[in-house]
């Protein structure tokens, strides 16, 4: 793939962001370019491997620092955060079989209309991707209590299920995510980056602890 002069070989997408399922996409079509600003840039075609979609779709591809990198999906959703390997997996709690959580769905969502200027919808819809996250988390990790942890409010989840620092950035996020779905606003001075970052950190969060129950629970003492 040239970007300028250079031919680089960088990792091809691995998300389709019409069907939103993890795959191997196949190339099409690649062609070098300069965005709207001049930037070197590399435009591809892909088709999105997972047999239910097959669909076409366009990524962008420029520089960051040396490194060539996927800037964003030209058409479908956005292409959103790297999601952690748990997060992807992460089941919903409702024992629908969506193909992809609710948690991610609801962000992209989110993300593309707040790409489109509308940050009121964008803005509920994060606090509303927060609810699937907590809760389908909190179900996963106790599976007999999924009726209960289905019908109680969000707060109520985080302080039964969560504790340390992870249950106080949750709190935060949901009281700004409030915020977002209020007529009043509480928290004037923070906008939907400040909800984005603290959903990042959640999802960071959530990650190493899942690793680390991961590790505790596979290595054994020799002993
Ligand atoms: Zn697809």
């Amino acid at each position: 793939m040239y970007i300028g002069n250079t031919n680089y070989h960088p990792s091809p997408p691995n998300i389709c962001p019409h069907c939103h399922v993890v795959n191997r996409p196949e190339p099409k079509w690649e062609a070098k370019t300069k965005d709207t600003d001049n930037v070197d840039s590399n435009i591809s075609v892909w088709q999105c491997a997972n047999s239910e979609c097959r669909k076409l779709f366009i990524a962008l591809y420029q520089l960051v620092g040396t490194k060539p990198q996927l800037i964003r999906f030209l058409n479908g959703y956005p292409k959103g955060p790297d999601w952690p390997q748990p997060i992807l997996e992460l089941e919903n709690g409702n024992g629908e079989d969506n193909e992809q959580s609710r948690f991610i769905i609801t962000y992209l969502q989110s993300l593309e209309a707040e790409n489109y200027g509308l940050n009121e919808i964008a803005g509920m819809g994060f606090r509303k991707a927060v609810e699937y996250l907590v809760k389908d988390w909190a179900i996963k990790n106790n599976p007999d209590d999924s009726e209960k942890i289905r019908s109680l409010w969000l707060g109520q989840v985080i302080k039964k299920y969560y504790d340390g620092d992870l249950k106080d950035i949750l709190e935060r996020a949901t009281w700004l995510g409030n915020d977002q779905a209020h007529y009043n606003k509480l928290f004037e001075e923070y906008d939907i980056d400040v909800l984005k970052e603290l959903i990042a950190l959640i999802m960071v969060e959530l990650d190493r602890q899942h690793k680390m129950n991961h590790y505790i629970e596979t290595i054994q003492s020799k002993k």
